[in-house]
């Protein structure tokens, strides 16, 4: 089986940031060493150009495959630094410049990056982490299946490395 619109793809990862071709790359995350990560193809669950480079795909295939900004976490957004009241941090208390941290948004929690820190007042960079990046994906395919028509209905995939 393929993997193509609505089937449940599962796959192991190793993602580095690369700067130029010549560039190694720095390792940013991985999945191995935890269930591989689980997805609906065709409902936005993963970047845009993973999921293109994992159409079309067996379990068993593996691949490497650099994915520009744009069709990864997006660019950077310079005017994306934003002043936020200390009260909508969890965790305030142990805030220092450079971390990452959540926020509490009305669209849900977000990962943002610390500025700055005042005494009442937090300045924060919205963009995420890994926007403007180039990145560098090794991936193995462990699995494609077909989609429950709950997990249709849900719009993600269920059970190990998928939701609930
Ligand atoms: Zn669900």
């Amino acid at each position: 089986m393929r993997a193509e619109q609505d089937k449940i793809v599962s796959f192991h990862y190793r993602v580095c940031e690369v700067r130029g071709s010549q560039d190694p790359g720095t390792e940013v995350e991985t999945s191995h060493g935890r269930p591989p990560l689980a997805f609906l193809f065709g409902h936005g669950g993963i970047i845009p150009g993973l999921e293109q480079a994992i159409a079309g795909r067996a379990a068993g295939d593996a691949f490497e495959v650099v994915i520009e900004p744009g069709q990864a976490y997006g660019l950077r957004r310079e005017d994306f630094v934003q002043r936020v009241p200390k009260k909508y941090f969890h965790d305030a208390e142990h805030l220092k410049p450079g971390m990452a941290t959540t926020l509490s948004t009305r669209d849900g929690p977000r990962s943002v990056t610390i500025v700055k820190l005042g005494s009442s007042v937090v300045d924060v960079d919205l963009n995420h982490p890994l926007a403007g990046k180039t990145l560098r994906f090794a991936v193995e395919i462990t699995e494609v299946r077909d989609a429950s028509e709950e997990e249709l209905a849900h719009g993600h995939a269920h059970g190990p490395g998928g939701h609930h």
